[in-house]
């Protein structure tokens, strides 16, 4: 199991088969997971979520550019996903990754990059989420976000529990967070090895958010960590606006919208784009029988 869950994290990051992947569009199951492959496509999708009483946030894809015109590019796309959020009326937040930005590049590159597309989601309103990548990135991560959120109020940034920090971050921070437990692969020296801990610290991440009355969306398709939230919230009398739950585009569809049904608010993590090969292999490494959804699909469009 663990194995398994190595060898598509080590795949996530190999640009020869990321290349080769994405050539042949979305094939292997990842339409499963991904919105479309053109924003159209996605507004459509998410069209269909806002009828179910569902909102989302939208992200195009892409991930770990390496020279300053590819962040430049991914930030107009970025601009563009905004416009067509604005444009459609969808109801939608915007999800962005920085190293698609370029946050390795060094420099202000990124820092330039998000400014721009932050500036253009406050013209219209729109919340803008700074997703959390692997650990090299996570303090330059918070540092940005810190620094843009005093002049972008209406962002937030992403905290995984399998982290030892996690806790320290949340208290720091002190700010909306949509927690969860963390898609890659971390050392032990800077991440709990076992499963229990990184669920429990998620609680205790909830927990944190919930009392102190910062807005969390709690991202998870844990069934055990919705049923406690749920629990908790109605024992301490706390609203269902001072939370939401968030889940990923086509992981659990019939208790997203039972969620909806039950008067919680349920936000989608709607990915499109042509660059979804490593999003795509961090969602068969989280659930290993998901491969036998990609052989069922293999020769199929
Ligand atoms: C909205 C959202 C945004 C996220 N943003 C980030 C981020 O910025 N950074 C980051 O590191 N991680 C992010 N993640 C991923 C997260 O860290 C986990 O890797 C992922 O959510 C799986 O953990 P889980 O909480 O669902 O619990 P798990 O214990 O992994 O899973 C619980 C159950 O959910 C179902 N399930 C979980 N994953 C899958 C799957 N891929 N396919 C099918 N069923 C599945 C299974 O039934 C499983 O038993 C995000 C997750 C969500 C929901």
């Amino acid at each position: 199991m663990e194995a398994t869950r190595t060898f598509f994290l080590a795949m996530a990051k190999n640009q020869a088969a990321r290349s080769l992947a994405t050539k042949y569009g979305l094939r292997f199951g990842a339409k499963r997971f991904v919105a479309g492959e053109t924003l159209p496509e996605a507004l459509e999708q998410i069209k269909r979520l806002n009828r179910d009483g569902i909102v989302a946030t939208l992200d195009r894809l892409g991930e770990f550019v390496s020279t300053k015109e590819e962040s430049e590019r991914a930030a107009g796309w970025a601009l563009e996903t905004v416009e067509g959020i604005a444009r459609s009326g969808v109801k939608s937040h915007l999800s962005i990754k920085l190293t698609q930005l370029g946050l390795d590049l060094g420099g202000d590159v990124c820092e330039a990059n998000v400014r721009r597309i932050l500036h253009k989601a406050k013209q219209h309103g729109i919340f803008v989420r700074m997703d959390m990548e692997d650990f090299p990135r996570c303090q330059t991560t918070v540092d940005l976000f810190k620094k843009m959120h005093t002049e972008f109020p209406l962002t937030g940034l992403v905290i995984q529990s399998y982290l030892f920090r996690a806790e320290a971050d949340v208290l720091d921070l002190q700010t909306n967070l949509r927690l969860v437990k963390g898609a890659y692969k971390e050392p032990s020296t800077v991440a709990f090895p076992e499963k229990a801990k990184v669920d429990e610290n998620l609680i205790t991440l909830i927990k944190h958010q919930l009392d102190n009355g910062w807005y969390v969306a709690v991202a998870s398709h844990d069934d055990k960590i919705i049923a406690w939230t749920k629990d908790y919230v109605k024992k301490n009398n706390i609203s269902k606006d001072k939370f939401e739950f968030q889940m990923l585009y086509g992981i659990k569809t019939e208790i997203q919208k039972k969620l909806a049904q039950e008067g919680y608010r349920v936000r989608i993590y709607v990915p499109y784009g042509t660059d979804w090969y490593g999003y795509f292999m961090r969602r068969l490494a989280e659930r290993p029988a998901n491969i036998w959804f990609i052989m069922k699909n293999f020769f199929k469009k």
